[in-house]
């Protein structure tokens, strides 16, 4: 986040992390870090650490982790610029004066004003192409088979981009200047920098308002098999995806009137809903919703039904949306539509092949969130100890979320029976991790391992931290694939990357490349006490990953041959056998 050379960067360089973190966090010294009770969970004993050579914090009760301005942010709540000024003002460091104000915003006021009326004119553009041209009409045909018609085409501002690659631009140009137009996003400037051309071509364009109504960016789908399927307009002055839902100029006021928004991924489902009478729909034209989409839906309701795409990366955006939602107090209901034969069905399918009827139907039955994470939960393997545990641990952080002590008994008893679980452990454990805040659950610690071995932890531990001989580490991890199927795989996939780097990379930024899990064995194997490595011990280290990556092999070739004693290539199993025992000798005994 902090650019190098950057004011934040120059504050992240001077700050003192501890010094920070102990205006809010009554610290104490412990060994090399500074402990105290976290103030983003309830606890009475300590368990919020902090490292003043990395610059780093982390709490191994509730997984919270990062560096100065993170914690910041957290703290107060602001976003990044705002963390940065405060960090600077609480070390002494002088901020530098935003620059003359009046001049520059009227200057950005012209722009953005330029660049919505280069919208106006694109839109009216592939309009025009889609309605006259003998391209447009093969696309036309493409929607009519989609069972859009002129009418929908119309109400939506549905449009065309040709496949020349400068119609537009050769409309534009000789009203607006070069800069502005790429800076529109709908022209491109290729790499040389000299010629420009049309961003979207042979592709159907979807006109995307901002919430007053305002073209601002397009939304563009290939006409035939062009990669990638979508394709949309880049960042602008005047258009950030995070901060936009699709449809949103339409739909606040069916939201506001029925208090309820319903949620769905693509334009092409708002569209498809939009048309079945259902006025109330938004898309977030992503994968996954972002917090200032959400405060802009929360301005006119805190209800919400999610119906995200049955697929995998559908159901991540529809939990990770929900975590978003509950947190920013919304009721939400989730609709997972039916399969269609073998197909997982999207709104947009759904709605054309089962008709609007049959949606609304399931709209009014969408369950509550609870029942939906229950459902998906049931679909673990739930028979096993250590399955039973990672079923609860996904549905805890949901069900804290709830605020209603009763409520939440209610869904104890549901999710016990559910996931046959013996009631009285599971509310024990609820009771406990709800007086705690926890999000995880312990209910059977001796189920679950420590995530990491301590081969794995040392040796991450000196490919973050040995400055004499961390890149020969890492060339060798790389080299022999030595980390490949380990727990901590990718932890090590991030540490080689920067070990190889000319560069050095701090912790946290290699933690921002880690999924919450991960990094939260990263840091927390930072933390830990550990004596100066050398290179002895991380020799052994690597001898002790070549024989488990040996005898791997050897086990599976001897599974080989015992599944089929006789088979043709028995004699080279053999030799294999041998060869692999013999290379296990040679790389010595453990220990
Ligand atoms: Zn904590």
């Amino acid at each position: 986040m902090a650019e190098a050379g950057s004011f934040a960067d120059r504050v992240k360089q001077q700050a003192d992390i501890v010094r920070v973190i102990g205006e809010y966090v009554r610290l104490k010294k412990s060994g090399q870090n500074f402990t105290g009770l976290c103030p983003f969970h309830g606890e009475k004993t300590p368990s919020f650490a902090v490292h003043p050579v990395k610059q780093i914090f982390h709490c191994f009760g509730c997984g919270k982790g990062g560096d100065v301005f993170s914690f910041v942010m957290d703290m107060e709540k602001c976003p990044f610029p705002e963390a940065v000024r405060v960090v600077a003002e609480k070390c002494g460091i002088p901020v530098p004066r935003p620059k003359e104000r009046t001049p520059e915003e009227r200057k950005e006021n012209q722009q953005r004003a330029v660049l919505i009326e280069i919208h106006r004119e694109a839109q009216a553009f592939f309009a025009r192409q889609l309605e006259s041209t003998a391209e447009g009409r093969a696309a036309r045909a493409y929607l009519e088979d989609r069972g859009l018609n002129a009418e929908t085409i119309a109400r939506f501002g549905i449009g065309y981009a040709p496949s020349g690659g400068d119609a537009l631009l050769r409309q534009l140009k000789p009203k607006y200047a070069e800069k502005l137009l790429v800076e529109s996003g709908v022209i491109s400037r290729d790499q040389s920098g000299a010629r420009l051309f049309d961003r979207f071509r042979r592709r159907i364009t979807f006109p995307i308002a901002n919430e007053s109504g305002k073209i601002v960016a397009f939304g563009c789908r290939a006409l035939g098999d062009d990669l990638p399927k979508y394709l949309n307009s880049p960042e602008t002055p005047i258009y950030s995806k995070s901060n936009l839902l699709y449809h949103m100029d339409r739909a606040k006021e069916p939201i506001r009137r029925q208090d309820f928004a319903i949620l769905v991924e693509g334009y092409m489902d708002a569209i498809a809903v939009a048309r079945a009478g259902i006025g109330n729909v938004v898309a977030s034209c992503g994968t996954s919703l972002a917090e200032p989409q959400i405060k802009l839906l929360g301005r006119f309701t805190k209800r919400v039904i999610v119906n995200y795409d049955p697929d995998v990366a559908g159901q991540a955006a529809t939990e990770r949306s929900l975590t978003l939602l509950l947190e920013h107090d919304f009721e939400v209901r989730v609709l997972a539509l039916p399969s269609i034969g073998d197909k997982k069905a999207d709104p947009d399918l759904f709605i054309r092949e089962k008709g609007a009827e049959a949606y609304i139907k399931l709209l009014k039955e969408a369950p509550p969130y609870v029942d939906y994470l229950i459902a998906r939960a049931r679909q673990m393997d739930l028979s096993t100890g250590e399955g039973k545990q990672r079923a609860l641990n996904f549905l805890m952080p949901y069900v804290q979320r709830i605020p209603n002590r009763l409520l939440r008994s209610e869904w104890a008893t549901r999710i016990a029976q559910q996931l046959r679980i013996d009631e009285p452990v599971l509310r024990a454990a609820l009771n406990k991790s709800a007086t705690e805040r926890r999000s995880e659950v312990k209910v059977a610690p001796q189920l679950v391992g420590k995530p990491a071995k301590q081969i794995e932890r040392r040796l991450i531990r000196m490919l973050a931290e040995a400055e004499g001989f961390k890149r020969e580490l890492a060339q060798r991890l790389q080299h022999g694939r030595l980390y490949e199927g380990l727990e901590t795989e990718k932890v090590f996939a991030a540490l080689i990357v920067a070990g190889l780097s000319d560069e050095p990379i701090p912790a946290t930024e290699i933690g921002a490349q880690l999924d919450e899990r991960e990094r939260r064995v990263f840091f927390e194997i930072l933390f830990e006490d550990a004596q100066e490595p050398t290179w002895e011990e991380a020799e052994s280290c690597l001898d002790a990953l070549r024989r488990r990556q040996i005898e791997q092999e050897l086990a599976k070739v001897q599974k080989t041959i015992e599944a089929n004693p006789s088979g043709a290539g028995l004699r080279e199993l053999l030799e294999r056998k041998q060869e692999l025992m013999k290379q296990l000798t040679a790389a010595g005994q453990p220990g």
